[in-house]
């Protein structure tokens, strides 16, 4: 039998100010916006999706920038790092770049054998990292501003805080389908797919504060199944495990399962397909706002609500 996880979907995160986030993800990183939509469950709020070329899972970061929301604070209990995946002889060009647009970053430090990892954070202070790495296979984007060699490929890891690790660890061997194939110190790395973009780096960090909601902080993680069949047997043995699972909601370009994990950290199992494709041409991807079938007899009002933004990475040449 296949997996039914196959490795990270994506990662939501709140942020605070629409355009800043614009700004930041597709002019300083040179991500694509492959989706602009609304939230779902709250249509006065948008929903960026930034990604590779066409938004494969394990290259999307998303986000719902509340207008003026606080920060919240990094702590256990959540996802508090999110890393790009860049190769090795980019180092000084991305070094070059954050300094050049004024932002702080962390010396290089190896992590594990062949990882350079350096730390920054975006307007809001969520974590970040680039992974600087030449294990990587998956080719980047690149809207012409940040020259193709040096393009972020998807993600590398991602890092979550937990008071204990062992529950979580369970969760994700027994039941999302991953293996421990790395540790370190403090750090659990584990992988249902053993490849950049995949790994969920678990940190026993008991003497840590407990995260707090807010802008600057991570949302939920989602995690890849096949389709809706693989979906529905995930969302077994969650039910078996006792997680409380939600019903499967249709989110247009996937559908989606939510529990929360023992450690407190919002889940998602998503499906690969059918993808962001399905309403606008690939090479139209993000370029106009799509509503989701229950809204669209409200466009005018949600247009009216919403902040304006303006896209335009040449600024970040
Ligand atoms: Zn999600």
């Amino acid at each position: 039998m296949g997996k039914l996880i196959t490795g990270i979907h994506h990662v939501t995160a709140v942020a605070s100010d629409a355009q800043k986030n614009i700004d930041f993800y597709m002019g300083v990183l040179g991500l694509r916006l492959v989706k602009k939509t609304v939230n779902f469950d709250g249509p006065d709020v948008y929903h960026f999706y930034y990604g590779d070329e066409t938004g494969r899972p394990g290259s999307l970061l998303t986000f719902f920038p509340y207008q003026g929301l606080v920060n919240g604070r990094q702590g256990k209990g959540m996802l508090n790092t999110t890393t790009f995946s860049v190769p090795t002889s980019s180092l000084n060009y991305w070094l070059e770049r954050l300094k050049r647009f004024g932002i702080n970053y962390k010396k290089p430090q190896e992590r594990f054998a062949d990882e350079t990892v350096v730390y920054f954070e975006d307007e809001d202070g969520l974590g970040l990292e680039f992974v600087f790495n030449d294990k990587d296979a998956r080719q980047g984007f690149s809207l012409g501003h940040i020259p193709a060699e040096h393009s972020v490929r998807g993600f590398y890891n991602v890092e979550i805080w937990e008071e204990g690790y062992e529950r979580t660890a369970a969760l994700l061997t027994e039941q999302l389908d991953h293996q421990l194939i790395a540790e370190k110190g403090n750090r659990f790395r584990f992988a249902a797919n053993d490849s950049p973009g995949n790994y969920v780096d678990l940190l026993c960090s008991p003497d840590r504060m407990k995260g707090l909601a807010g802008s600057g902080t991570v949302h939920h993680i989602a995690f890849a199944t096949p389709d809706k069949q693989t979906q529905e047997e995930v969302r077994l043995r969650i039910v078996k495990r006792m997680l409380n699972p939600s019903p499967v909601l249709d989110r247009t370009y996937f559908t989606s399962v939510y529990f929360r994990e023992p450690g407190g950290v919002l889940f998602e199992v998503a499906t690969s397909g059918p993808g962001f494709a399905v309403d606008e041409p690939v090479d139209q991807l993000g370029v106009s706002l799509q509503l989701p079938r229950q809204y669209e007899e409200d466009r005018e009002q949600i247009e009216k609500t919403l902040p304006r933004i303006s896209v335009n990475p040449d600024k970040y040449k």
